[in-house]
């Protein structure tokens, strides 16, 4: 909680007031607003958002009321995409809540936690694999399964939510992988440095190695930088500007120590995080220009594949799609034909657009961690989307709006498969029989 005493004299971050001058008020945005779609409310709107921020930089304080609604927002930029005005909103509700967390007077457990989750946990290859290997030992002696049934029952309430929302421990995990180089299949197109997340690496092992396989399958050499670690976008988020810069120059340096054609993730939000490593280290004299570099050369695996002339040996796939635009990928990266061409490129594959494929669907990092229940709500309106295709695959390209509507089939027992779009194209693949 806040310290609400706290007032803005001491004013050392906080939006910008060049980007807070930038709102015209004009209300265009609040229907591509989850929070508004759900609540109805202007205050958990961008422009009711927006106005906050302004008394917040004219003095006001820092109350209760104003951290809640900060809280509330998913940081999924749909507000960004529709505004006319340019208004930079990702970036001010960053600021906004860096300026928050330094006002803030976190509880002696809370505060704990936080530092173990992201000073240690995410950035450490060594506490992760501890962390996956117990988590692996959970779900093997059969207790998610069993907290995920009751869960269903609705006997746990939020825990029951949380377990639903839980990602899976993959063994073998990908860090055995990481400092490997594999070669491309038939002739050398391109050479790509390959960035595996953090949590990535224990939860979606699988789809790293579909990634790479994929990767390989059109001619890409594959290194997976040795040095590399998290990249900060869960920091960054959360208002750890300083902690994601410290993640930020240790990437540029694992990646600029190689020469790559591109910077590969298959992660939409950690992809969003490494295009603005310019952004994040402007002020940094010796990171500056490097981290421009280093950014320009970041692809999301989809805006990467799309722009190849694609291996077409794959085998047809006669099943119905659906697509999920995952908000860091549609409007913090502005990718959004790039996935569908790869799925249209499958052959027998039908490809049916949902309504409002690009409204959150509530994941959002850790937003559907730390407010589950508005996280719930937008993820029962975008589950009426999904079924209102028929389709039997909801595809997406980030783990994060994965696991989100994973959980979604089973809370709402719809049955659909929820693949990455790399992990389909890799399926494809696969079943080719050459
Ligand atoms: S970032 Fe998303 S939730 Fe936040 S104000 Fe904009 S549209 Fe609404
Ligand atoms: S954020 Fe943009 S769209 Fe929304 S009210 Fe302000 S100017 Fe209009």
């Amino acid at each position: 909680m806040a310290d609400s005493t706290a007032v803005s004299e001491n004013r050392v971050l906080g939006p910008r007031q060049f980007d807070l001058d930038r709102c015209v008020h004009c209300g265009l945005c609040l229907n591509a607003c989850p929070t508004y779609r759900e609540l109805g409310l202007e205050m958990d709107s961008p422009r009711g958002r927006v106005y906050q921020m302004v008394q917040v930089a004219g003095g006001a304080p820092i109350t209760p009321s104003y951290v809640e609604h900060i809280a509330l927002c998913l940081a999924c930029r749909g507000c960004e995409s529709a505004c006319p005005s340019g208004v930079r909103y990702g970036r001010m509700v960053e600021d906004a809540r860096a300026e928050i967390e330094a006002h803030t007077r976190h509880g002696r457990v809370a505060g704990l936690l936080r530092r173990f989750v992201f000073g240690k946990l995410l950035q450490s290859r060594a506490a992760l694999t501890i962390a996956g290997t117990l988590f692996y030992l959970f779900e093997a002696c059969g207790m998610k399964a069993l907290l995920r049934a009751m869960g269903s029952l609705r006997m746990l309430g939020k825990l029951g939510v949380l377990v639903q929302l839980a990602p899976s421990a993959e063994p073998p995990f990908f860090f055995s992988q990481i400092g490997r180089t594999f070669p491309p299949q038939g002739e050398r197109r391109r050479k790509v440095a390959f960035l595996s997340g953090c949590i990535a690496n224990v939860s979606f092992a699988r789809l790293n190695e579909a990634t790479v396989r994929v990767l390989q399958k059109n001619g890409c050499e594959v290194v997976v930088p040795r040095q590399q670690g998290c990249c900060g976008a869960l920091h960054v988020h959360a208002g750890l500007r300083e902690q994601a810069r410290e993640l930020a120059r240790r990437n540029i340096d694992a990646v600029l120590e190689g020469s790559y054609d591109a910077v590969i993730t298959n992660a939409a939000g950690c992809g969003s995080t490494l295009k603005e490593y310019g952004e994040l280290l402007e002020d940094d004299p010796e990171y500056a220009a490097k981290a421009r570099e280093f950014s320009a050369t970041v692809r999301d695996i989809t805006e990467f594949l799309a722009s190849l002339d694609l291996n077409p040996n794959m085998a047809p796939l006669n099943v119905t799609v659906t697509y999920q635009d995952s908000c860091h990928l549609a409007h913090g990266q502005r990718v959004r034909s790039a996935p569908r061409k790869l799925l249209a490129a499958v052959p027998g594959l039908t490809l049916r657009e949902m309504p409002g494929s690009d409204i959150c669907c509530g994941s959002a990092g850790v937003y559907n961690v730390l407010e589950t229940q508005m996280s719930m709500q937008i993820l029962a309106s975008k589950m009426e989307a999904v079924n209102s295709t028929h389709a039997a695959i909801i595809a997406t390209a980030n783990p994060g709006c994965l696991l989100q509507l994973q959980a979604g089939v089973r809370l709402h027992g719809t049955g659909q498969r929820v693949m990455h779009v790399v992990e389909i194209l890799d399926l494809a693949y696969k079943s080719r029989l050459n």
